[in-house]
């Protein structure tokens, strides 16, 4: 499978900052998006050190030795490499956030996508995700959700507390249980699976799904499916139509034959 992708993103029409952050990077088969939060700009710098930090990893990673923290026997090779990418990220802002008082309490998600041959030279895509950010798959006639919100709301709904519906629109839905830059260290969530051709990989910042609904990020992602750029537009120009409340990032990434 080869693969083609875009990225783009908007500050909205409320926020005056955009502290998303987001990586394509279609040679390395790596694909990054995260939404900082924090003070000032701090947000803004959190991101952009997490996502570069994973790419730096992951492209002069070295010899196993010199990776920090230790390898996970129920995961591959290049999951564990993805998951401690995230890891040593999440140091990173913290350090940075300790060397400079206008970065204390900065944080930021993180959901990456990692296309990765296996020893059979089988294609498979490793997600990894910390926060509310989100990773969906898009195949004809239907969407899935691969990443599960680390958030309250989302611990909720989970519980049967509360339902979706309702989830969308109440008051503490911005309130996310795991981040980047909180903990010294970090359990990161990591999902593999198995592309087929055609497949549209979505990945997203909060301000697209608390914008629009589902059912509508599907119909707009198979409507422009052969054409990403317009995909990105639209899915950007729908959430600016809902209201703007948030920055909005998309990376899409779509499997060829
Ligand atoms: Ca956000």
């Amino acid at each position: 499978l080869k693969i083609s992708a875009y990225g783009a993103t908007t500050e909205g029409k409320v926020r005056e900052h955009n502290e998303d952050y987001f990586l394509v990077d279609e040679k390395n088969r790596l694909f990054v998006v995260a939404d900082g939060m924090g003070g000032h700009a701090a947000g803004e710098v959190a991101s952009r050190i997490a996502v570069e930090t994973v790419a730096e990893m992951l492209s002069t990673g070295g010899p196993e030795q010199t990776w920090p923290y230790d390898h996970d026997p129920r995961l591959s090779h290049d999951a564990n490499a993805l998951a401690r990418s995230i890891r040593v990220a999440n140091r990173r802002v913290i350090e940075a956030s300790r060397q400079d008082d206008r970065l204390r309490g900065m944080g930021t998600t993180l959901v990456a996508l990692a296309a990765r041959e296996d020893a059979q030279g089988k294609l498979l895509c490793y997600v990894g995700h910390v926060g509310d950010s989100r990773v969906y798959r898009v195949r004809p006639g239907r969407m899935d959700q691969l990443t599960s919100d680390h958030s309250w709301i989302n611990s909720q709904v989970q519980s049967g507390a509360i339902d979706a519906d309702t989830a969308r629109r109440h008051p503490l839905r911005n309130v996310i249980t795991r981040a980047l830059g909180s903990e010294e260290d970090v359990d990161v969530d990591i999902i593999e699976c198995e592309p087929r051709e055609d497949d549209v990989f979505l990945l997203c910042s909060d301000g697209l799904n608390t914008m629009v609904e589902d059912h509508d990020i599907m119909a707009l992602v198979h409507k422009h499916s052969r054409d990403l750029q317009a995909a990105a537009q639209a899915l950007l120009d729908k959430a600016n139509e809902g209201g703007g409340e948030d920055n909005c990032s998309v990376v899409l990434v779509r499997m060829d034959k």
